[in-house]
């Protein structure tokens, strides 16, 4: 992947010059750099960040050249946000945060935005961003390319994306990621606030295969069977370690982060395992909740998080129900 110097982004900027050689390209925005070796980097694609449904309509119905004729014609009106968009802002405030406390601290969120399409019909990505006062260190530009290929290069340890395809290859590349839908939201824009579910997000789907085969009887006998054995990790595991030490710098009052447990496992029955298995990672969740099967949405519009990690469609659709926004961790990929 090729990379622009910013002081070539001007180039970009409705000039003549033949876009042809600059099929993948990053560019770099931000003033301050950070060390993709030590921050937390999260990849987004410009469809999850941005709502760009009716450019994407565009795309599908009338091509490739009406869809960059239309993005240059817009490229100083600002695209809305999209699902991730409050997500990125708060990890954005979170940064603030751990710049007060220390300001030399490495271990920050690096944002960087992907697209699949080409420099010219970006300008407008890059615009948005700017005007909503979004802190993107990197625009990368993959042309038509499988752009996961460039994740785990950029030690990405998040991945958000609205396409299926992109998130099955980013989770078989071994990187933490989610399917975005588009879809209203309500966040608050300060305090971080990550829900994760348990089984086959957090942890392997060890469990929910047993229940699968022999019901609820069996993967309750099966959990107290394995009750001092930690259970496998999930897909976003590693991404919940990283987050859980950004998370461990601040106290119990002044953190500007939260990380929620909201699992359908019941207590009674299920919970100690999944509670020795997070103490056994050192993953501190500031609040657990065992739904015992019960719909998430109500306790998630308590929470109101950023963002909600799940495997299941329909606890999803019942987040995306209250205005949560969500991301779907999918198992069959
Ligand atoms: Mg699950």
């Amino acid at each position: 992947m090729r990379c622009l110097v910013p002081q070539l982004f001007p180039l970009l900027q409705g000039q003549k010059r033949k876009m042809a050689d600059l099929e993948s390209t990053v560019i770099n925005t931000s003033v301050t750099q950070k060390d993709p070796k030590e921050a937390l980097v999260i990849a987004v694609t410009t469809r999850a960040i941005f709502n760009l449904e009716k450019e994407h309509e565009i795309f599908l119905t009338k091509g490739k050249e009406e869809y960059v004729k239309h993005q240059q014609t817009n490229e100083n009106n600002p695209l809305e946000p999209g699902t991730a968009f409050a997500f990125i802002q708060a990890a954005q405030f979170v940064n603030k945060k751990l710049l007060e406390r220390d300001p030399e601290e490495k271990e920050l969120f690096d944002v960087i935005v992907l697209s699949n399409n080409s420099p010219e019909s970006g300008v407008r990505v890059i615009n948005s961003a700017k005007q909503h006062g979004l802190e993107i260190s990197k625009f990368c530009f993959v042309s038509d390319e499988d752009s996961t290929q460039y994740l785990k290069t950029h030690n990405v340890k998040l991945f958000l994306s609205a396409d299926m395809t992109d998130v099955c290859n980013a989770l078989q590349r071994g990187v933490s990621a989610a399917l975005i839908f588009q879809q209203e939201i309500q966040a608050p824009s300060t305090q971080l606030h990550v829900v994760f579910d348990g089984d086959a997000v957090l942890f392997s789907d060890e469990t929910e295969r047993v229940f699968r085969e022999k019901g609820l009887e069996g993967a309750v006998a099966y959990e107290k069977k394995m009750e001092s054995v930690p259970m496998g990790e999930g897909p976003l595991k590693a991404f919940a370690l990283h987050l859980g030490k950004m998370r461990q710098k601040f106290g119990k009052e002044d953190s500007p982060i939260r990380i929620y447990l909201v699992t359908a496992r019941s207590g009674r029955d299920m919970g100690i395992r999944a509670i020795k298995t997070l103490r056994e990672w050192g993953l501190a969740i500031d609040e657990a909740f065992f739904m015992d099967g019960a719909p998430k949405g109500p306790i998630l519009s308590k929470i109101q998080p950023h963002i909600f990690f799940d495997d299941g469609l329909h606890n999803i659709q019942g987040a995306q129900d209250v205005g949560i926004p969500s991301a779907l961790v999918p198992c069959d990929c």
